[in-house]
């Protein structure tokens, strides 16, 4: 049959151990760590590019200014100042009005584009540090040459970059911004002799800052950062840390849940599988059972506490003649074969109650009213919430005792005559020295032999003889009284003990009513035969008051009656004297 040991699922499991399980929380720490780390090096990333931007919006508002400076000069073909300390006029610029006197004598000089870039820078640098340098590929004025840095950014200038910014690093750090100076139409006046056309790069002005300030709010920034993303790093790894704790706690006390609740399943299975076994083995031993009652060859009755029938198997049918509609609901009384007494019941229920069961022989009647004994087994069966219940088992064993009986017969019995042998003869004269010694009463015990026995079977026959000794032995026994013991010794030897007789007149009054009985003829089948017997008899307590002693004197007794010539009785003779 089934029964419920399916494992249960687990509510809580890992199908990887318990150590695999976290591999979650630490994936989630070096996300958020890395996340983090990205947003960080985004905000690097962007503080540098603020103050290169800066940097960049810095030189290139210079570049502007220089160049519509520039361009305003130019527009103009240079323009006159006065000649002074700073003001020298330009030896590099070619002009023919390069230097003019005003009417009122004031000396001018004529400062082109470059010149004034040159002093422009120069107070730039004296003011803000930076330092603004007008390049050209085709300097006029030498120190106009582009330096390495510059050269490069000319050539990138020609590849059509627009312009070029970048952090010179160094103990005194440098942004140098540069762009291109195209060819312009006014600069075609004083330049188109050295070959520029329009709108060629001829050279470009380069703007050289101190990257200090800047730089320091950058690091300022990257300070800033710094610390709030390691402030918001350290917070989110708070709360994961917080959260994997609870959420391992969580677990842990569903896992402790679970296994408290498999723990249960399995003591419930555990205990739902027992039950199942004992209902399946009650099962079993009830069909086991019923197969048994219903087929046994033994009689099964089960009554109620008043001894009222409840039940009765087909043997019980078989072995009482009685039919369970006849008996269901009647007293198991009604099978009583009146063979024992009323204390012998009064015995067996008190046995029941005390032990719980009882057995033993029993006679009993069938329907038909016939005794039988049985042997008789009752069990109480009480508990379990049923109503007790005696179940008494019967077992037919008449034929056994009657078997017994017969054994018990041939062991002590004459097979020919059916009289007690010279065994049972013994025992009964043991009992009758016993019952005469209590009661101080006399009884006689004799010893009978056939006269001239031999010729009946040589003359008719062996058969005819056993006939013969049938016959005496019938005479004998209706020559005493039924109390009395009849025995066949051996051969043609029988023994009487005369326990009903009151005096030795009676004793001499059955003695000779025998050797009269044995003297009459033999109407035997094979003919008439005619014998006598010779008794010898010795009286208790006259004579012996013990087996041997007077078996010995009734013994003589009939020795001296045979010796006298038979057909005779004869009393034992103490001192041998003839009676
Ligand atoms: P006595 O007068 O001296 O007693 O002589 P008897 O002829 O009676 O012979 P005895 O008592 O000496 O011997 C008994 C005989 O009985 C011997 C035997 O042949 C015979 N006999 C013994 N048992 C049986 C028996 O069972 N059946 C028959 N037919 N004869 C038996
Ligand atoms: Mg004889």
């Amino acid at each position: 049959m089934h029964n419920c040991t399916m494992s249960m699922p687990s509510i809580v499991s890992s199908p990887r151990g318990p150590g695999s399980r976290w591999w979650l929380p630490s994936l989630l720490f070096v996300a958020v760590g890395s996340a983090v780390m990205a947003s960080w090096a985004l905000d690097w990333r962007h503080a540098e590019d603020t103050m290169q931007s800066m940097a960049r919006e810095r030189g290139a508002a210079l570049f502007q200014l220089v160049e519509l400076a520039r361009d305003w000069n130019a527009r103009h073909g240079g323009v006159y100042v006065p000649v002074s300390e700073t003001t020298r006029p330009n030896p590099y610029l070619e002009h023919q009005r390069r230097d003019v006197v005003t009417q009122d004598g004031v000396a001018l000089t004529m400062v082109n584009p470059a010149f004034m870039t040159r002093q422009l820078a120069e107070i730039a640098e004296y003011a803000d540090g930076v330092k603004l340098h007008i390049t050209s590929l085709k300097p006029i004025r030498p120190a106009n040459a582009p330096d390495a840095w510059e050269t490069e950014a000319l050539r990138r200038f020609e590849d059509g970059v627009d312009e070029v910014v970048e952090l010179i690093p160094g103990p005194s750090p440098v942004h140098r911004y540069m762009a291109p100076l195209k060819v312009k139409q006014a600069c075609l006046a004083c330049h188109a002799k050295q070959g520029y056309t329009l709108g060629q790069i001829r050279g470009g002005i380069s703007v050289t800052m101190p990257a200090g300030h800047l730089l320091a709010v950058r690091d300022s920034e990257l300070v800033r950062t710094s610390m709030v993303h390691a402030l918001v790093l350290a917070i989110i790894m708070a709360l994961l840390h917080l959260l994997v704790a609870r959420t391992r706690r969580h677990v842990a006390a569903l896992e402790k849940l679970a296994a408290t609740q498999e723990q249960v399943i399995a003591e419930r299975t555990g205990s739902l599988m027992t039950a199942n076994q004992d209902l399946a083995r009650q099962v079993v031993e009830r069909e086991l059972a019923a197969a048994v009652f219903q087929n046994a060859a033994e009689a099964i009755i089960v009554t109620d506490d008043a001894g009222l029938i409840v039940q009765v198997n087909p043997a019980f049918s078989i072995i009482t003649g009685y039919e369970s509609s006849d008996v269901l609901g009647r007293p198991v009384s009604l099978l009583k074969s009146g063979r024992h007494s009323r204390e012998f019941f009064t015995g067996m229920w008190h046995g029941l109650k005390r032990d719980g069961r009882w057995q033993g022989e029993v006679w009993n009647r069938r329907k038909d009213g016939e005794i039988f004994v049985v042997w008789l087994s009752i069990t109480r069966i009480a508990g379990g919430g049923q109503p007790v219940r005696f179940v008494a088992t019967l077992t037919d064993i008449t034929r056994r005792k009657e078997l017994e009986e017969k054994l018990r017969h041939q062991a002590y019995h004459d097979p020919l005559t059916g009289l007690p042998n010279r065994a049972l003869f013994a025992d009964r004269l043991q009992v009758a020295i016993s019952q005469a010694h209590r009661h101080g009463r006399m009884f006689a015990l004799c010893f009978a032999d056939l006269d001239k026995f031999k010729p009946v079977n040589d003359q008719l026959g062996h058969a005819a003889g056993d006939d013969l000794l049938i016959e005496t032995a019938r005479r004998l026994r209706v020559s005493v009284r039924a109390a009395d013991t009849v025995a066949r010794l051996g051969g043609d030897e029988f023994g009487a003990i005369l326990t009903e007789v009151g005096s030795r007149a009676e004793v001499e009054e059955v003695a000779a009513r025998i050797v009269a009985e044995l003297a009459r003829p033999f109407e035997l089948k094979a003919g008439t035969a005619s014998i006598s017997c010779s008794i010898g008899v010795a009286l208790f307590p006259e004579h012996g008051v013990d087996v041997d002693t007077l078996q010995h004197n009734a013994d003589a007794a009939l020795y001296a009656v045979k010796e006298a010539g038979r057909n005779a009785y004869r009393f034992y003779v103490i001192g041998g004297a003839e009676n």
